[in-house]
């Protein structure tokens, strides 16, 4: 894939890079270690200092960060500017509690002492996505090098131009030279990183091929992994739910980010005694919908990705409806310039059609009508993703149920999924495996190591 900046709102490219060649990697990864032997020395107020300022930076900045990420992947300039905000926060976060996470952990057994001691292993490539481009870089890059490990970043192909923005903040923060590189390369090129002895871990976000891929070469080269993939994530609406609540904020839930989030709730399952009233409050939520600039302070939905993104998603829909399922409102492609796709919904979808199954990247909403809680969770745990997940309902019983009965990383009880660097984040099956965030997400590159004195 060419590594360039093509604005979605117009179809038109940017700026092109050149892609590093495998000698300007192999400097990086060389930077990459020497960066990590300065670091694990540092004190944890030390590397606080340095994660403050780049929490600095990014909030002083949002608004040329956010317009940066605007330009490359469409998203609204608002919500880009929020996204930087939100960056802040995780830098604070592990700025803050990264000692704590951190600290020996005394455990009493015969010797006279011993404890978990959390050491970091080296540099990390990070394979990422374009879809929160600042935001998935972060919550990886603010807990590495909190715990003393450092950064290699093979970004999107598409933002390169985000990548280098972070690399950029880091180096202003003070962190040491190298101890958070961008590398301008294609996907092809992440073998030869991964079977690099230097290079110590790996986590992917993005799809299931390129998760399978990475993973499985780590596999061979005997490397932990962290994978964020997929999600088709459920939606239950009950007939005790704040009906208004629940459809305003499932509209967010399945648009926000011009629909292109893994966190999206994707499939809609409605009790059928509220079903036609709540179905008649998304259309109407949907259709009122602004699409349009990204820039422009109204528009609540930009243009999708590129041109691949709208003709994916508009193939999906014309299966589903060939297989049965009935299109309620919009989910088609808007004619001219730029790469926009009209927000919509659609209903019966039978089991037989793919789109009962796969990950809709875009706002396509999948509509059910279900007789139980049941039956919705039995559907929703059809599916071969275990991201997220959304219940309304304000009967203690069936919140608990959906608690314990869902299998995803996460279920949110009368609100949407969401990240927040106190929560773990992650999912389960073909979503993927490992946490982010929390204290999980700054153990994930640890090297837990035992001691016992005698
Ligand atoms: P993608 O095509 O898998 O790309 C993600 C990253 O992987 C890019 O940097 C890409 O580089 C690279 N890549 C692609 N194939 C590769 C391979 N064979 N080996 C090594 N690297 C490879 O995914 P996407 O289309 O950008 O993102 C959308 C997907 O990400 C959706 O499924 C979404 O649900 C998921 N996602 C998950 C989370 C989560 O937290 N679970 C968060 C956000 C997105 P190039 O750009 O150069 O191809």
């Amino acid at each position: 894939m060419a590594i360039q900046t093509q604005n979605p709102a117009t179809g038109e490219v940017v700026k092109s890079f050149e892609a590093h060649s495998d000698a300007q990697v192999d400097e990086a990864i060389k930077a990459s270690l020497a960066a990590h032997k300065i670091l694990r020395d540092w004190s944890f107020e030390k590397r606080a200092k340095a994660m403050h300022k780049a929490a600095e930076i990014l909030e002083d900045e949002a608004e040329a960060f956010g317009k940066i990420m605007t330009l490359e992947m469409g998203k609204t300039h608002k919500s880009a500017i929020a996204e930087a905000k939100k960056c802040a926060w995780v830098c604070r976060h592990y700025a803050e509690n990264a000692e704590d996470y951190l600290a020996d952990d005394v455990v009493k057994t015969d010797a006279s002492e011993s404890y978990r001691k959390y050491l970091p292993i080296g540099p990390v490539l990070a394979v990422m996505p374009w879809n929160y481009p600042f935001w998935q870089v972060m919550r990886f890059a603010a807990p590495a090098l909190m715990a003393g490990n450092t950064g290699l970043l093979k970004h999107a192909s598409n933002v390169p131009q985000c990548a280098l923005a972070m690399e950029d903040i880091f180096k202003r923060a003070g962190f040491p030279d190298g101890a958070f590189k961008a590398l301008l390369i294609s996907g092809s090129k992440v073998e030869r990183i991964l079977r690099d002895d230097r290079v110590r871990a790996a986590t992917l976000t993005g799809s299931e091929p390129a998760g399978a891929s990475v993973a499985s070469i780590c596999g061979e080269e005997i490397k932990p992994t962290v994978l964020e993939l997929g999600g088709s994530d459920p939606f239950i609406i009950m007939p005790s739910a704040d009906i208004e609540k629940a459809v305003k904020v499932g509209t967010t839930a399945r648009t926000q980010n011009n629909g292109q989030s893994c966190i999206a709730a994707k499939r809609f399952f409605v009790h059928a005694d509220i079903y036609d009233d709540v179905k008649a409050r998304f259309v109407k939520a949907f259709e009122a919908l602004k699409i349009g600039d990204p820039m422009a302070e109204g528009t609540d939905i930009g243009p999708l990705v590129n041109k691949d993104a709208v003709e994916t998603i508009t193939k999906q829909v014309e299966n589903a409806i060939k297989d049965g399922a009935k299109r309620v409102t919009g989910a088609e492609p808007i004619k001219g310039k730029g790469f926009y796709f009209k927000p919509g919904i659609l209903e019966d979808i039978p089991a037989s059609s793919d789109a009962y199954h796969e990950e809709i990247f875009g706002p396509v909403m999948l509509l059910f009508k279900v007789e139980s809680l049941d039956e919705a969770l039995e559907i929703a745990n059809a599916s071969p993703f275990g991201l997220g997940s959304s219940i309304w309902t304000t009967d203690k019983g069936e919140q608990d149920k959906a608690i314990t009965r869902i299998e995803a990383g996460a279920t949110f009880v009368n609100s949407m999924t969401s990240s927040d660097p106190r929560l773990p984040f992650g999912g389960v099956k073909h979503s993927g495996y490992g946490r982010e965030l929390a204290a999980e997400g700054i153990h994930a590159f640890c090297n837990v190591k035992t001691v016992s004195i005698a």
